[in-house]
């Protein structure tokens, strides 16, 4: 253990999928040619109007309520000044006192990048704001840059949380949750690659007791990986920056407080490097966007939100946990993605035992899936044809160790369950004369695990049951082997 408490908060920028942009009507497209998006609005002219789009703010109070936010009855925008060639207004349209949504709750838990399990608990989400993102700044080295205002203008929503993560592994947790979270809500595929959730951390190291340690920010982290790494790393930095300055670290003496700095990821030599010195806090000016009028919304109106608001990831695992009686951690990796909760939710509302079809989801199907490198998505496979595999089993026709055989036919290919089994001779024999005859067989030829198990070793029966089951190629009915066995022996 530390002798320093870390304290982790994230701000993450995540573009909401819309068809237009957040204030005017060019596409919000990804990968189209350079400057192709654009109008007069998002360039900046002088004398234009920006007009907010309502599906933006569908968005917005969407994930204000899958993360069971404050959503507020009034807001407004406001002005970002700052002179940058990405932002050709001089300005961003913000929010900055009253944002759309204050008081969320980001659900932590599952296991983080270390393979740490991690305590399951709720983070605060201090807000989520609605604002433009900017243009692309592409350079080119030694020669010139281009500015691409494809980007500027596309819905942005900042999302603040608390300072309460205390690791690499919680921030890891913490991304990965609000991640499912739009992505359950269709409010943005976070397609990091793609930039559309953007990351940047504050960190800072205190002896618990003793006042908040300097706040560090790293900026600028576009994949989980390096966030977690960033975090990692800084937290050795500041430690040896602390030691230091008690005397006790690797330069002895010459120890001074963590300079107030903001630093970005260098992926190609594992460490954080340093961006800039900040002398003063951030001043940028904000003023209220006098182009825009405030936004106010009903009661009616955000009932009609929550009405048609898609089910969060945390419903799901709740679901999963108290209805389908699975445990915490499988509903953890059962709600990874949307695609595979609604398929164990499916297949698991139309089975006596849910856990027989998350035990097959978790072990036989997850190993094909990442074996062939691939989504649910992308096979045949279907909820029933899982729930008929654990129908087959329940009634004795089939056996569990069917399951390995069966799952990569369906999904490569789909079909009926029983037929596929028929026809590769997976249905077990349920006749007692045939099961008698190999049960017999078995007691005849292995006398020595006979003897054994009459002097009480319990393990003979096993290796019996073995042999009955490689007798019959394994067509005898496993459940009823034992007791049969058990009472020719007594
Ligand atoms: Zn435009």
């Amino acid at each position: 253990m530390s002798k320093y408490e870390v304290i982790i908060g994230l701000e993450i920028h995540v573009q909401a999928k819309t068809e237009s942009k957040v204030f005017c009507s060019c596409k919000n497209s990804f990968g189209a040619p350079s400057n192709s998006s654009v109008c007069p609005i998002c360039l900046g002219h002088p004398g234009v109007l920006p007009v907010v789009n309502r599906e933006a703010i569908h968005q917005i109070v969407k994930a204000g309520l899958m993360t069971d936010s404050d959503i507020a009855r009034y807001s407004k925008f406001d002005r970002k000044s700052y002179f940058y060639p990405d932002q050709p207004k001089n300005y961003q349209i913000t929010q900055f006192d009253l944002p759309f949504c204050a008081n969320g709750k980001i659900p932590i838990g599952g296991k983080g990048l270390s393979g740490e399990m991690i305590e399951p608990r709720d983070i605060g989400m201090e807000r989520i704001h609605l604002e433009e993102d900017v243009g692309k700044s592409v350079h080119y080295s030694g020669s010139h840059s281009t500015v691409d205002y494809n980007r500027a203008g596309v819905p942005l929503l900042e999302t603040v949380s608390m300072p309460q993560m205390h690791s690499a592994d919680e921030a890891y947790a913490y991304v990965q949750s609000l991640q499912q979270i739009m992505r359950f809500g269709g409010i943005s595929d976070c397609d990091q690659e793609k930039g559309q959730f953007r990351c940047d951390v504050n960190i800072s190291l205190h002896k618990p007791g003793t006042p908040f340690g300097t706040k560090i920010e790293i900026k600028n982290l576009n994949s989980t990986r390096h966030i977690w790494l960033s975090i990692n790393h800084e937290i050795e930095r500041q430690t040896e920056i602390l030691d230091d300055l008690e005397g006790t670290g690797p330069n002895g003496e010459d120890g001074k407080l963590p300079d107030q700095e903001t630093r970005r990821w260098n992926d190609a030599r594992g460490e954080t490097v340093v961006m800039r010195i900040k002398e003063t806090a951030d001043d940028y000016r904000y003023f209220p966007e006098p182009d825009l009028p405030p936004v106010v919304l009903t009661d009616a109106q955000i009932d009609a939100f929550k009405a048609e608001m898609p089910m969060p990831p945390k419903a799901y695992r709740e679901k999963f946990v108290n209805e389908f009686k699975i445990t915490e951690y499988d509903a953890h990796v059962l709600t990874l993605d949307k695609s595979t909760a609604d398929f164990f939710l499916a297949a698991g509302s139309k089975v006596k035992k849910p856990k027989a079809v998350a035990n097959i989801m978790m072990n036989q199907l997850n190993a094909l899936l990442s074996d062939g490198e691939k989504s649910l998505d992308e096979t045949k496979l279907e909820p029933d044809h899982l729930v008929q595999m654990v129908k087959l089993v329940e009634a004795n026709k089939i056996q569990k160790n069917a399951y390995a055989k069966l799952l990569p036919i369906l999904m490569e290919e789909g079909g009926d369950v029983e037929k596929i089994a028929e026809a590769k001779g997976m249905i077990v024999e349920l006749d007692t004369g045939a099961l008698e005859a190999w049960v017999d067989e078995a007691i005849a030829n292995n006398p020595k695990a006979v003897a054994e198990y009459k002097e009480g070793k319990q393990n003979a029966i096993q290796f019996l049951m073995g042999q009955v089951m490689r007798a019959s190629k394994g067509k005898a009915a496993a459940p009823m082997v034992i007791p049969m066995l058990k009472k020719k022996l007594s």
